[in-house]
Order: C-alpha cells, then structure tokens, then sequence
C-alpha cells in the first residue's frame, strides 16, 4: 500500500503518522513544497515576537522524526493529480504513484488587486520565508501598515505591536474581526487597540500602496516602512484542475473526508468539511480542525470507516492583552434566544446564543475565565433546562451552569 499525503503542514504530518501507527508496512511518503521541516504557521507569532527560535515553529522537534517512523519528507510541488492513472506529477516532470491519495495543501493568503501590490515594501505573512522578511524589514520602531483586521490580521497585529512597531492598521468593514464578532465587541477591541497606541482605521478601503507608505481612498495617507497584507486566504487548488476532484469553497468531502474522486481524500485548510454546528460545509481554516481532520481522515484511508462528528468555528485571540474568542453560530438562529453583558469601561463582553435550550454560540471579550466552557457547553450539547433563563438573567454564571448540567450526581 502507497500513502501520498500532497501537504506538510499539521493536517498532513498528523495524517502520516496516524497512517503509520495503523500500518506498520505501508509505503507513506509527504510531499511539501516549501524548503522547511514540516512546521506549524501558527507559530509564526511567537516567532515575530522573538519568543521562539525558527526550531520552535517545527512540527517535531527530532531531525530524524518521520525518518525513524518510517515517513517519507520530499520537497517537491505537485503540479497535477491524475487519478485514472493512481499518479500524481511534479513539477520536475517526475510522477509518483498512490493507491490513496490524501490532499493537505492548507490555502495562501489572498492578494488584494492593488496598485502597488507588487511592490519590494509589501508583505504577506504566512510562511517562515514571510517571517524572516518581516523580521528583517520591520525592527522595533519601525512604522507598519496592516491592511485586514480579520482573524489571521489581528494575530499578526498582536505580533507586531508585541515586537515594538509602530502600527496602523486598516480594515475595510465597519469593524475589527467582522467575520468573527458583531459590532459590540469588534468595536471594544478596536477601542483597546487604539488605547494601547495602534491606530485603527475600520470602514475604509485602501486606494492604493505607495513606496512610502498606504493611500485610503477617504484621502488619509498612513506613512510606513513596511505593508502586511492580511486579507483573506484561499485554498491552495490550483493543481487539482482537470482532475475531475470537486472544488467549491474548498475541496468538497464527505464525513469520511473522501472526495467525489475513488482514492482520493482531503483534510485540513483545504477542505470543506461538516460543520458541526450548521450540519453544512464549510471550511474552517484553523489549526484544531486541520490536525483532527488529518488524524480522522488518516484512519479512514486505512479502511476503518470513521464518520466525523463535524468542526467548530471556533477563534480564540489575545490582542495586545485583551483575550476575544468567537464560538460556533455566534450570530445566532432564526427563533433562537439571546443573552448580552456588556461593560465598557471594563473591556467585557459576552454574548450567548441559543437554540432551544442549549447553547450554540457565543463571542466573549475580556472573559478568559469562560473560554473552556463556552466550547465545552456548545460541543457537548448539553441541555441547559432551567440554566437557559438563569443565563440570559446573569451571563456571568457560566460555570455554575456547565458544572450543575455537566456533572452526574
Ligand atoms: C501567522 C498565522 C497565525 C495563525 N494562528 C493561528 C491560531 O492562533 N490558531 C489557529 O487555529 N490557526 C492559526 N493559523 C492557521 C493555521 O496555521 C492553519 O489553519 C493550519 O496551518 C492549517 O493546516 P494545514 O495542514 O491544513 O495547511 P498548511 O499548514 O497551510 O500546510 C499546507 C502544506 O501544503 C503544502 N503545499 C501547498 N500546495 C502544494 C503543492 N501543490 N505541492 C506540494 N505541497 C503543497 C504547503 O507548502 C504546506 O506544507 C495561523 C496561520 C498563520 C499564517
């Protein structure tokens, strides 16, 4: 049996070493096209923030890991699958045969259609060779200008304003991590920013990037040594076309992460999943969703039929301090109730969302007493019975709630 996993990021490392533990024999080789160990992104951070050497962003830490499992580490870039044939080829014009297949290849940050875009003073920060330019362009001190104030833009936000930058940032919706909080808590985090020195500029667009800095297209001209676009990523499909494997937002799998294509299996940012809030797909681009996918969908390849209970949407951020987290159908159902703290002057918010008596949602500022148990609730399903009403009475009782519905007396 040969295991070829296109992707060396956590969903396909995670595969491989599943695959391995389930099949002492097979042949499991990972193809990766970035000239690094397999490493994790997400921490990149902690790299920009000089907290972590390039060796702590290292998937394993071992140079010898996956060859004493046993698993195969090419870089190499697959330009095309050809699944009548079991082959895939390479750029080099080399082709590699499977019997399964598994694609792991993450997604790219998307580049805004701008004039000055390919400019020598923007940059996008998303792989380890990002990082090293960063680092190199943007010491402490240094002005940058952060355009997109999403998910990824405000962990790269905290990242630099850590680090000493002189910071704007500019995010064309009305609000800070519009996709992932309503508009009391983006603006309490834009307000926390602003307090700590970062100039916030939500609402607005960019014209245009100049060599010296950014043009909004409100007039406002940000001065900068440095642009870092954040603004949006999309998956990485490119080589999948003619291959006949469906693609919507991502490539489209089944609960047992096959594709439409027999042999062919996808996992982690690449993939558009169950969810398992919604019961739709979607892609959930997060490292959590993309290591259990890997591990589920490695299990699966090898014959043991696993069906998978669906990701959750789920964002957790520290900006500048301040801790926000985001939890499954924030924005609520159609029918469903409602529960909202609010206190300003303390930077806290929480707001729960229910369907029926359980808990489906929430977005949480401030409150990172509730962060475990905010997940815990809305993955378990848990029934909350007369601790609904007690919850949209105080929504601080919390953890009253989880222990008397959680616990078996
Ligand atoms: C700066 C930053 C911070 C982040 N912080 C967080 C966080 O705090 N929490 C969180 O949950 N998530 C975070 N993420 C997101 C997280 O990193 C991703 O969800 C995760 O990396 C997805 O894993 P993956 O294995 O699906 O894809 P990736 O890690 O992207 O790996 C994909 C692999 O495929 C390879 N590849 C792509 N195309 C080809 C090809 N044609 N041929 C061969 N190889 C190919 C790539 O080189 C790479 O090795 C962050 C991301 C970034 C950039």
């Amino acid at each position: 049996m040969q295991y070829l996993i296109i992707g060396a990021g956590p969903a396909g490392v995670n595969a491989a070493e599943t695959l391995r533990k389930l099949d002492s024999e097979a042949g499991i080789r990972i193809l990766g096209d970035e000239p690094e160990p397999p490493y994790s992104r997400m921490a990149i951070p902690y790299l920009l923030m000089d907290q972590i050497e390039e060796q702590g962003t290292h998937l394993r830490n071992r140079a010898d890991h996956f060859a004493a499992m046993g698993i195969e580490v090419t870089q190499a870039r697959v330009k095309r699958v050809e699944p009548g044939a079991h082959q895939v080829l390479l750029d080099d014009g080399t082709t590699l045969d499977y019997d399964k297949l598994l694609i792991a290849t993450g997604s790219s940050p998307a580049r805004p259609p701008l004039p000055g875009i390919d400019g020598d003073n923007v940059a996008t920060c998303w792989t380890l060779a990002d990082a090293r330019v960063i680092h190199q362009r943007a010491p402490a001190g240094s002005r940058v200008a952060l355009i997109g104030a999403g998910f990824i833009g405000s962990i790269i936000l905290e990242a630099l304003g850590m680090h000493g930058v002189q910071l704007a940032v500019i995010e064309q919706g009305e609000r800070m991590v519009p996709r992932m909080m309503g508009p009391i808590a983006g603006e309490l985090l834009k307000r926390w920013c602003e307090s700590k020195g970062v100039a916030v500029h939500t609402g607005v667009g960019v014209e245009a990037i100049e060599p010296n800095g950014v043009m909004l297209d409100n007039g406002t001209h940000i001065g900068a040594d440095l642009v870092i676009t954040a603004t949006g990523v999309r998956p990485n499909v490119g080589f999948l076309e003619g291959s006949g494997v469906e693609v919507q937002q991502g490539v489209l799998i089944d609960r047992c992460f096959r594709t439409n294509v027999d042999d062919i299996y996808a996992a982690g940012d690449v993939a558009q999943g169950l969810d398992f809030c919604t019961g739709e797909y979607s892609v959930h681009a997060i490292q959590p969703t993309a290591s259990d996918h890997g591990h589920l969908a490695a299990i699966n390849m090898s014959g043991q039929e696993t069906e998978y209970e669906g990701s959750m949407n789920m964002n957790v951020l520290d900006t500048l301090g301040l801790l926000s987290c985001s939890f499954g159908s924030w924005q609520g159902v159609e029918g469903g109730d409602h529960a909202e703290l609010y206190a300003p002057d303390d930077y806290r918010y929480l707001s729960l969302q229910f369907e029926g008596d359980r808990l489906i949602g929430a977005n949480a500022v401030g409150l990172s007493q509730h962060v475990g148990i905010l997940r815990g609730l809305i993955q378990r399903r848990t029934s909350l019975g007369e601790w609904k009403q007690r919850l949209q009475q105080d929504p601080t009782r919390l953890m009253e709630a989880y222990l008397a519905t959680t616990q078996v007396i």
